[in-house]
Parts: C-alpha cells; sequence; structure tokens
C-alpha cells in the first residue's frame, strides 16, 4: 500500500499537467540555440511501429529525434497523414501513440458511431498533440514530471463528427442526456482505457472538462 501510495502521485503529476489547458504550467526556458536534432540509431521497436503503421495502411511521415530543451524530447515521432478519418489538430506523435490513436479511431470510435449514433463518423477533432509543458512549482522534479505531451505522446481529443451533420463534443455532451450519446462516449472511453495508459475525462477534474486525455506513459490509469 505504501508505494502505490507513493507511486500513484508521480503518475497523476505527469497526468494533470498533461491534460490540463487550464492552469498556466511552469515556463520552460527553451533552448536559446533552438531544438538540437539528435542523430541516434532507431530503435528496433519503432522501426516495428512504423512498419505496423504502413501494414495498417496509414500514411505517416516519420520526424527526425529531436530535443527542443528543458526536458521536451521527441523521439520515434510521426506525422499522420491519413488514417482515413480526417483529425484536427494533430502534431507530431510518438508512433506507438499514433498506432494506438489510429486503432481507436478506426476500430472504437467509428463503429461505435455507427452502431449506436446510426451515423458515420467524418472528423474527429482535436486540441493537439506534441506541446513542451512543465509542471507548476519544483523545477528540480519537472524533468521526472514532464507531462507526456512534452514528450509528443499525448493527444487530446476534443469532438466527433458524424456524416449526419451531428457534432459531439466533450465540452457540451459528456454529460448529456441524451442516452444515445451518453453511451456512445461511455463505450469510446471504455475503449480508450484497454488501448492507452492513461486516459482522463471530465470525470477526472476540472482541468479536462471539454477535452479527453489520452497517453501512452505510466499506468494504467483510467478515469
Ligand atoms: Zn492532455
Amino acid at each position: 500500500m505504501r508505494v502505490v501510495a507513493l507511486a500513484l502521485p508521480l503518475i497523476l503529476a505527469g497526468c494533470m499537467f498533461g491534460g490540463d489547458d487550464r492552469p498556466a504550467p511552469a515556463p520552460i526556458r527553451p533552448r536559446a540555440s533552438g531544438p538540437v536534432t539528435l542523430n541516434g540509431p532507431t530503435p528496433r521497436e519503432t522501426q516495428q511501429c512504423f512498419a505496423d503503421l504502413s501494414r495498417e495502411h496509414v500514411r505517416y511521415s516519420g520526424l527526425p529525434d529531436r530535443d527542443f530543451g528543458g526536458g521536451c524530447v521527441v523521439t520515434g515521432a510521426v506525422q499522420l497523414l491519413d488514417i482515413g478519418v480526417p483529425v484536427t489538430g494533430l502534431k507530431s506523435m510518438k508512433c506507438g501513440l499514433a498506432r494506438n490513436f489510429t486503432a481507436w479511431v478506426r476500430f472504437a470510435v467509428a463503429p461505435a458511431a455507427r452502431q449506436m449514433l446510426g451515423s458515420d463518423l467524418v472528423k474527429v477533432e482535436t486540441y493537439g498533440t506534441y506541446s513542451c509543458r512543465g509542471i507548476i512549482g519544483n523545477a528540480a522534479a519537472s524533468a521526472a514530471r514532464m507531462s507526456e505531451h512534452g514528450l509528443a505522446n499525448a493527444v487530446d481529443v476534443s469532438g466527433f463528427v458524424l456524416a449526419d451533420g451531428r457534432r459531439i463534443t466533450i465540452e457540451r455532451d459528456w454529460r448529456t442526456g441524451d442516452q444515445q450519446v451518453r453511451a456512445f462516449l461511455e463505450t469510446i472511453h471504455g475503449s480508450a482505457c484497454k488501448r492507452f495508459a492513461t486516459v482522463l475525462s471530465p470525470d477526472y477534474n476540472a482541468a479536462h472538462y471539454n477535452h479527453l486525455h489520452l497517453d501512452m506513459g505510466r499506468g494504467p490509469f483510467c478515469r
């Protein structure tokens, strides 16, 4: 119990600020000379992930490994270009996140829209992926408690557009009285919890009132 009690705040710190677009994060001093491109070998796991994306007919471009300073380091990342459904706001994503996000959209969100709401999913809206954010306060702990967004290992999903013109947003519809929409959101949230390490919804805290934070960092944590 003691171990769990100690470990949990660390997990939450990473998520709290990762998904939180509201309170101003601690300023991170960018490297004065700009990002540094890293030239290490591509790990086998990353190569396998790129191959998985290609096999799944995902269009993407690989991005160079970069150290932005302040603990924000992005390695093994891609820019998703076409996963079958348009997605707004995506910037660089670590490949494993991109792979799981693509599978979630294709095999959870799209089928749930069709089966539960009777209309095809035509767009996913996000507030983005990479963002070099730290945490408020303790600078010494900032590296260990870096937001997963600072590693391009998180995405904030804000809404879904259907072929019939309906737009479902986390902000407006998370606690809607519409039972079908509620069931849809519960289903895709539950699926996200099986596919990502950490999932934070409006049920987690007020900072997440308008999006689902999905990341491949520490976990499992599903709220
Ligand atoms: Zn987030």
